[in-house]
């Protein structure tokens, strides 16, 4: 009884790939997706949906029952120039899907296709979440505000991935993607003449022993088993050779896969720029903006997911978890879950340029074996 998810990915394969190609060609930036969930829409209703409208963001819920899962893509696009010389390239000048988003949108609405024509076999609801601005707008925050999560018993996402060869779906349980935050400091001393330095507390030394002491919050602070980045990645100050600045401007980029290490981290920025500060009669301001939490996969639900595969017979492996972030980390954090990847790196099609490069793109071939896995996921949670 029933039906096979891989042969019915396989069966609207030219489907997928011509949304793939068509949302490519048309990269739109975070909240700026209005083309993108227009056709998204335009799609979902015509196959039966209730939808939702968060913005640029778009709530897909079909089918009734007591257990609901949800499914989420992310639309948007990067501000980079694409140098690939292929025909569906970026028609946007400046603009480029380089992080994969354009295929996710397209897998999922491979999925969103499927499932009403067995709607019947499934016992609960499904729920698609197309969700705005990933690239640095925390969308999912927004969609989560929006109802996104509301009566959701799971939520599994899925990214096309460099790092795995192409076909292979990546299960990790636990930690897999790091949280991030960003921060800055202000050292504040007392500027003066370049040539009295004895009449002013010149900040530019106290900055530099600040950097270097921050860096021990890696390499002394964090036990050597866990994992924590402190990144200073631009350092201003001073106009001209003989004037000594009455400041120096600090911003950076905090990583970490724990709570506990992401609080440590804070703590020791503050103690140290307290410390080092004082010593030397200056004053500083610090401000950390926490931007993403770290992606930890439920244990459950990636074991759930890989008795999916399996079962489907599709290829899946573990993949490294990763110091770049998601913003899928903020469902993680309401409802049991797991980040899911495919790989799409292909050393034969030249598929070899890492997220985010202008050279990036995915192999086409394997994307059906996405939305197989979406679907399959579906079939089996709600049995
Ligand atoms: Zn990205
Ligand atoms: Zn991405």
């Amino acid at each position: 009884m029933g039906f096979d998810p891989v042969s019915e990915a396989k069966r609207i394969e030219k489907e997928i790939i011509a949304w793939r190609r068509d949302f490519h060609m048309h990269p739109e930036l975070k909240y700026e997706e209005e083309r993108t969930s227009g056709i998204v829409e335009e799609h979902l209703r015509e196959w039966g949906y209730r939808i939702k409208r968060v913005g640029t963001g778009i709530i897909a819920d079909i089918g009734e029952g007591e257990k609901t899962i949800a499914l989420r893509a992310d639309m948007d696009a990067l501000p980079v120039q694409e140098e690939n010389d292929v025909p569906y390239k970026s028609r946007v000048p400046g603009k480029m899907h380089a992080c994969g988003h354009d295929a996710h949108t397209a897998m999922l609405l491979g999925t969103a296709k499927i499932i009403p024509e067995h709607i019947d076999e499934f016992n609960g609801r499904v729920r698609l979440i197309f969700q705005p601005a990933e690239e640095g707008g925390n969308g999912a925050v927004k969609m989560i505000e929006g109802g996104a999560l509301e009566g959701v018993d799971a939520v599994f996402g899925l990214h096309v991935w460099h790092d795995l060869p192409s076909g292979i779906i990546g299960i990790t349980e636990g930690p897999f993607m790091a949280g991030a935050g960003i921060f800055k400091a202000r050292i504040i001393g007392k500027g003066g003449h370049g040539a009295s330095p004895h009449q002013t507390v010149d900040p530019i030394p106290i900055a530099a022993e600040t950097i270097l002491a921050l860096q021990t919050i890696a390499s002394r602070n964090v036990s050597p088993i866990e994992t924590g980045v402190v990144s200073i990645t631009a350092v201003h100050a001073g106009t001209t050779f003989n004037v000594i600045p009455e400041e120096v401007e600090m911003k950076g980029t905090i990583r970490f896969f724990k709570h506990e290490i992401g609080e440590l981290i804070q703590r020791r920025m503050g103690e140290i720029l307290e410390g080092v500060t004082k010593a030397h009669g200056a004053s500083y301001e610090l401000s950390i903006e926490e931007l993403v939490p770290p992606t930890v996969n439920d244990g459950s639900m990636t074991e759930f997911a890989r008795k999916v595969a399996e079962k489907y017979g599709l290829k899946h492996g573990d993949v490294e978890p990763t110091m770049g972030a998601e913003d899928f980390a903020f469902y993680l954090q309401k409802v049991p879950g797991t980040f899911l990847t495919l790989g799409i790196y292909n050393e034969e099609k030249g598929i070899i340029y890492p997220h985010h490069h202008p050279r990036f793109d995915v192999d086409e071939d394997v994307l059906h074996l996405g939305t197989a896995m979406e679907v399959a996921l579906v079939r089996e949670f709600l049995r």
